[in-house]
């Protein structure tokens, strides 16, 4: 039975639109998406502005209405459903720029040069530590912006991001000690998948998480054959490895992932720790996993190709909504810090001063 609107609790979550959607998104969050969507009021935002922290070159904002489709395809194609989810573009909502600027008060540099995530998206991005914008050093308040403006209770995010919603739990917290009881705690959701390892398509893929950026992904959009080839990038443990040895490989991490058949895969790894089996039979097994798993995704992409436009209009119509619930949430903050009535005091005077001029001597 459906949760009614009013007593759903609103998911706020999103992706940044530097590239396609990719298999630790699936695993990640976007398998938790759409378990969830039935009983959540689903906010999803394609968030540029955080992708501006690292691509903020003229040429690389000309390529955000083709990424931003291409992001929003693939949320459909893996069957979040439009009709449920209010998807919406995060520099369509300026209210959020206000709130993450006043959040910023709240919160010292300290607390956010730490986060791991800001190194690895600047290593990603080429950046040198002197070239580390500030923006990028407060991409964690942006998300608590976006997060608190939305009301949103649950946060589901891959691995990488839950240091960010900590964050956020921390800002809504002092906020609400500060200046009162304005903004819902929201407590991050993570998969039993937390970071899926990238592919060694590129050097050291498989040492870090995989990521848009960083060239080591298996999109959702690949073909099976670019699927199967991206899986053979993986070597296997060496000879001699342990069980530990065996459980922490990036390999592993992928039969760990996706092979459905969880006897079949404990039998692959007995065989392998005994040399009984290599690492191209353990390829094909996650290939035939893989296909099964991303064959309806890619048909659901194709049929979604066939009416482009309607993408466009799921995305206005959700950050029109989104725009609206900002402007109140800013309110309620603006009232709540007293920077309202300041404004409105000065305005209140100068009005008074007017009529004062205005009465006859
Ligand atoms: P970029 O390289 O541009 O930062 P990304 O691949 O890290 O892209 P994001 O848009 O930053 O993707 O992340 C969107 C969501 O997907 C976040 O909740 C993030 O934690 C999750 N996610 C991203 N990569 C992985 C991964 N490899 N494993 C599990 N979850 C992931
Ligand atoms: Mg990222």
């Amino acid at each position: 039975m459906n949760v009614s609107a009013q007593a759903k609790k609103r998911l706020l979550t999103g992706d940044r639109p530097t590239g396609p959607l990719h298999l630790g998104h699936l695993v990640g969050t976007l398998h938790n998406r759409v378990m969830m969507q039935d009983q959540h009021d689903c906010w999803l935002i394609v968030a540029d502005l955080h992708s501006l922290t690292t691509r903020s070159r003229r040429e690389q904002i000309g390529e955000l209405p083709e990424l931003v489709h291409e992001v929003v395809l693939d949320l459909l194609s893996v069957g979040i459903d439009p009709e449920k989810s209010t998807i919406y573009l995060q520099s369509g909502v300026p209210a959020v720029y206000d709130l993450a600027i006043l959040l910023q008060m709240l919160i010292p540099v300290n607390r956010l040069s730490g986060i791991p995530t800001i190194r690895d998206m600047a290593r990603n991005a080429g950046l040198k530590d002197d070239e580390v914008p500030l923006g990028l050093l407060g991409y964690p308040v942006l998300q608590a912006a976006d997060i608190l403006m939305a009301r949103a209770e649950v946060v589901p995010v891959g691995g990488d991001n839950e240091a960010h919603v900590a964050i956020a739990v921390e800002l809504a917290e002092h906020f609400n000690t500060l200046y009162g009881p304005v903004f819902p705690i929201p407590e991050a959701m993570v998969s039993s998948t937390p970071t899926l390892p990238g592919v060694d398509t590129v050097d050291g893929g498989s040492q870090h998480k995989m990521s848009k950026s960083a060239g080591n992904s298996i999109r959702l959009k690949d073909s099976a054959d670019e699927v199967a080839r991206k899986v053979r990038s993986l070597a296997g443990p060496a000879a001699g490895a342990t069980p530990e040895d065996l459980d922490s490989s990036p390999l592993f991490a992928f039969v760990d992932a996706f092979m459905t058949d969880k006897a079949a895969a404990s039998a692959l790894k007995y065989d392998y720790l005994r040399g009984k089996t290599n690492a191209d039979s353990v390829h094909q097994a996650i290939t035939a996993d893989l296909e099964i798993l991303l064959r309806p995704i890619r048909e659901r992409r194709a049929e979604l190709m066939a009416d482009p436009g309607r993408i466009e209009e799921i995305v206005v119509d959700g950050t029109i909504r989104a725009r609206e619930v900002a402007y109140q949430t800013l309110n309620q903050v603006r009232d709540a810090m007293g920077l309202e009535s300041l404004w409105s005091g000065l305005v209140a005077a100068t009005q008074r001063r007017a009529e004062a001029r205005k009465r006859p001597y």
